[in-house]
């Protein structure tokens, strides 16, 4: 979609909309709004609206606070749940420097300098993306608790529930803002669900999945119901993944996609493989970045723990789908979604061109139960272990300069001071588990 600043003045006044929220995400991908009444846009579409810039996390001291949003004209959208008189629609912004650059510390510029890096090679980076999330119900007082709304299981055709019919209003309210919903189902833990939408260019994907957490959270709540993104709230069940299958495009073709290729994968898939490979540990602080991302990536529950590829295996790190042709495309199963979807973008694509740009080969895929095996029949395949903690992890991203220069020195020295904090107030809790074993032992 390609709009100019007159097709939104057209849509505006057809569909009654009398608020516009502008967005942008912070570093750790929480979206920050600033809404506008109707009669402000044309203001806004001329680039000429500021914010303080210093209220948002992670962005400016206070003696450079004041930022501009240009908003992108592409990313006109309704909320259907709203009203439809005085309805209300987003715009996605950028956000700029007084002195109009774009600001290093917005995560949708870090994602368009990969995406630019890209472009210098002739590829476009496409991306399909599997959020899974659960569905708590909350109390009498409104407050979310951990008791899912059923106790359904993978596919399970369930008597309708209030979660199969907040589902499907997501679903409707997704379509209606746009997306194209390819599949929605259970997921396997109790209040467990996934809902998937078509692949598209990276940057489009990003927005939309800032977007489709707002939605996810809003029509769950007129449901009665809690989403959350958190990769683990459960013990003993799965944890909710982003699945991010991804591939390049050159001259209108599937770069990954060789007819004569092992595998019929081309090259230039076998280098990004090795480049994500390679960069896989510092991705990892920014595609699993709080302290609960680590309880997802254990083994037992379908989530990834070591370093492997294969075309057989569902459980890899990188499972390649069976599909080929322009469908072609690599699936990194790490990321989860309380991951910023910019910078994960951004630096899954960045170490995918290092990967080309340097031919880095990748190792021979796994195809064997890797979690069966011992320790040292792993070390002797080469396997390697994805970080066990977000401080292994910030360790790792400290330590690599590829995905260090795809953020950016103001994200990245802004994100790993956030994540040590965080580290540290989470590191001097006392958790139930210890209290548990340890008070009647000593
Ligand atoms: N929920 C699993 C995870 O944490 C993924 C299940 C699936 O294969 O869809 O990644
Ligand atoms: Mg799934
Ligand atoms: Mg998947």
């Amino acid at each position: 979609m390609s709009y100019t600043k007159n097709d939104i003045m057209d849509m505006v006044r057809e569909q009654n909309v009398k608020f516009i929220r502008l967005q942008f995400t912070d570093i750790f991908g929480v979206l920050k709004n600033v809404a506008i009444p109707v009669e402000q846009l044309e203001k806004a579409l001329n680039n000429e609206l500021m914010f303080d810039g210093s209220s948002i996390e992670g962005f400016v001291r206070i003696e450079e606070s004041d930022m501009y949003l240009r908003p992108d004209p592409n990313t006109f959208a309704v909320f259907p749940w709203r009203p439809r008189n005085g309805a209300v629609a987003r715009l996605i912004c950028d956000v700029y420097n007084p002195d109009g650059t774009p600001f290093e510390g917005d995560p949708r510029y870090v994602l368009k300098k990969a995406l630019a890096e890209a472009k210098e090679l002739g590829y476009t980076m496409y991306v399909g993306p599997e959020l899974e999330f659960f569905l708590f119900q909350v109390d009498a007082e409104g407050k979310p608790t951990l008791v899912t709304h059923d106790n359904a299981g993978y596919f399970d055709l369930s008597p309708v529930d209030l979660g199969e019919n907040a589902r499907r209003d997501m679903v409707l309210a997704l379509e209606q803002m746009g997306y194209e919903v390819e599949a929605s189902h259970h997921e396997v833990a109790p209040g467990q669900h996934e809902i998937d939408f078509k692949y598209s260019d990276a940057l489009d994907v990003a927005d939309k999945i800032v977007t489709f957490k707002v939605v996810v959270r809003s029509i769950a709540q007129r449901h009665g119901l809690h989403a959350t993104f958190m990769p683990k709230p459960l013990f003993g069940v799965n944890g909710s993944g982003m699945h991010t299958n991804q591939s390049l495009f050159k001259d209108g073709q599937n770069a990954f996609y060789d007819p004569n290729g092992e595998l019929q994968l081309s090259e230039t898939a076998y280098y990004y493989i090795g480049g994500i490979m390679k960069h896989i540990k510092a991705i990892t602080a920014i595609a699993n970045p709080v302290v609960n991302s680590y309880k997802r990536l254990v083994p037992g529950y379908e989530a990834p723990v070591y370093i492997a590829w294969s075309a057989r295996n569902r459980s890899p790190l990188i499972r390649i789908p069976a599909k080929r042709g322009s469908s072609t495309r690599i699936e990194l199963r790490s990321p989860d979604p309380s991951a910023n979807p910019y910078l994960a973008l951004a630096v899954m694509l960045k170490a995918g061109l290092d990967g080309i740009k340097n031919k880095i080969k990748p190792p021979a895929p796994v195809n064997q139960n890797l979690y069966e095996m011992t320790a040292e029949e792993r070390k002797a395949l080469g396997v390697d272990t994805l970080p066990g903690s977000l401080k292994e992890a910030i360790d790792c991203l400290l330590e690599d300069k590829v995905i260090q220069e795809a953020l950016g020195k103001h994200v990245f020295e802004r994100f790993v001071e956030a994540k040590l904090k965080e580290w540290d107030e989470y590191r001097v809790q006392v958790h139930d588990w210890e209290v548990k074993k340890y008070l009647t032992m000593y």
